[in-house]
C-alpha cells in the first residue's frame, strides 16, 4: 500500500529524489530487488547503520546533514574494515512527504554519494517517525578485511583526525559550552567526513581497526576485548589542543575525546615497526593521525598515564542505548 496518498505519492517520490542511474549494478531502483556481482576474489563487505530522531538527533537537523551523514557514518564502518564502498540502500521513514525536506535530504545524501562512489540501488519509503536505515555493501580482497580481533601484544594505538569535536559540537547546540569557534565542532557534528582513504591503505598496515562511534574509550574497550589484551594510554599524547581551541578547557577537551561520541574516526593498532609509513600515510592523506598508546602485553584493563608514573585504570564510559539512564 502507498504510504503517501498527498500529492506527491511515494512512487513520485521515489522517482523523482531517490532513483539515478547505475553503472556498477546490473539492476537498482525500480525492481523487487536489486542485483549486482561481486569479483570472485573479493568479500562482500555488509554494514547497516539507523539514524532515529530524538535519539541521534534533533527534530528540527537540518535535512541536508542528515542525508549527508545517514550514508557517512555506514561509510565509516566499511573504512574500518578496510573494505572499499561500492551500493546502499536506503530505508527512509518520514512523518510526511515535505517535498524541501525530501529535496534537502536527498541532494545531502547524494553529495555524499557522489564524492564516495557509492550507488544507491534500492530501499524502503514508509510513513511513520522520522527515521532512516542505509545498509552498504562493500567489497574487501578476501582474508584482508581488518578485524576489531587482530590486535597483538604490544601494538601502538593511533587514532585519526579530531576524536571529541562532535561532542563538542553537540555540547554547544545544547547550550552546555559556549565555544569561540563552534562552526568546526558543528561541522563535525553534521557532516562527518568518513576515513574512507585512509581505512583502504590502513590494510595491511593495522591488526586491528574499529572506528569510533561511541566515545573513544568505549570503543578502545571493544577492541582490547575481541583482541584479548589490556591497553595503556598515554594522557599527554591525546591530542586535546585542536579542541581546546574551540573555547573549552583542558578537562572538557578531554572527557568529549575520550568519551564523546559521533566522531567517526578510526581507531586502530599497528606495529611499531609501521611509525614512519604511518607518518608518511598522514602527511599524503593530510590527515593527522597520532598515536595515544600502546597495547599490553596480555589482557587486562585500560590504563591511564598521565605522566604521574602510576597510570590508573578507566573505566568505560562509551555510549549504551541500552544502558539505565541512557
Ligand atoms: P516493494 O513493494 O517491492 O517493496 P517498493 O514500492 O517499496 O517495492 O519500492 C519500489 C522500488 O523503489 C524498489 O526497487 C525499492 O528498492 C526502491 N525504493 C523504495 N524506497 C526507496 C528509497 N528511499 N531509496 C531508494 N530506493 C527506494
Ligand atoms: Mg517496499
Amino acid at each position: 500500500m502507498p504510504a503517501f496518498s498527498a500529492m506527491l505519492s511515494e512512487f513520485d517520490l521515489i522517482r523523482r529524489y531517490f532513483t539515478r542511474p547505475a553503472r556498477h549494478a546490473d539492476l537498482a531502483v525500480g525492481d523487487d530487488a536489486a542485483l549486482f556481482r561481486v569479483a570472485p576474489d573479493m568479500q562482500l563487505a555488509v554494514t547497516t547503520d539507523s539514524l532515529v530522531a530524538g535519539t541521534h538527533f534533533f527534530h528540527d537537523a537540518p535535512a541536508g546533514g542528515l542525508g549527508w551523514k545517514t550514508l557517512a557514518v555506514n561509510l565509516s564502518d566499511l573504512a574500518a574494515m578496510g573494505a572499499v564502498p561500492r551500493w546502499a540502500t536506503l530505508a527512509l521513514t518520514l512523518p510526511e512527504a515535505d517535498e524541501g525536506w525530501i529535496a534537502a535530504f536527498a541532494e545531502g545524501f547524494f553529495k555524499c554519494a557522489g564524492q564516495y562512489e557509492v550507488e544507491l540501488i534500492g530501499g524502503d519509503t514508509t510513513r511513520g517517525p522520522l527515521a532512516m536505515t542505509v545498509t552498504l555493501f562493500g567489497e574487501v580482497p578476501a582474508g584482508q578485511g581488518v578485524t576489531r580481533s587482530g590486535g597483538q601484544p604490544g601494538d601502538d594505538l593511533w587514532i585519526s583526525g579530531w576524536p571529541g569535536l562532535a561532542r563538542l559540537g553537540l555540547m554547544s547546540l545544547r547550550n552546555r559550552v559556549r565555544l569561540i569557534n563552534a562552526r568546526r565542532a558543528l561541522a563535525a557534528l553534521h557532516h562527518p567526513v568518513p576515513r574512507v582513504e585512509a581505512g583502504l591503505a590502513l590494510r595491511g598496515i593495522a591488526h586491528a581497526m574499529l572506528d569510533i562511534s561511541d566515545g573513544l574509550l568505549g570503543d578502545l574497550a571493544h577492541l582490547c576485548e575481541c583482541s584479548k589484551l589490556g591497553a595503556l594510554l598515554d594522557a599527554r599524547a591525546l591530542p586535546i589542543a585542536p579542541l581546546i581551541e574551540t573555547g573549552v578547557d583542558e578537562a572538557q577537551a578531554r572527557s568529549a575525546l575520550l568519551a564523546g561520541g559521533d566522531d567517526y574516526e578510526l581507531l586502530f593498532s599497528a606495529p611499531r615497526q609501521k611509525r614512519n609509513a604511518l607518518a608518511a600515510l598522514a602527511r599524503k592523506l593530510d590527515l593527522p593521525l597520532t598515536r595515544i598508546g600502546r597495547l599490553a602485553e596480555e589482557a587486562g584493563p585500560i590504563l591511564l598515564d598521565d605522566g604521574t608514573g602510576c597510570p590508573r585504570p578507566l573505566g568505560v564510559c562509551g555510549y549504551d542505548h541500552f544502558a539505565p539512564g541512557a
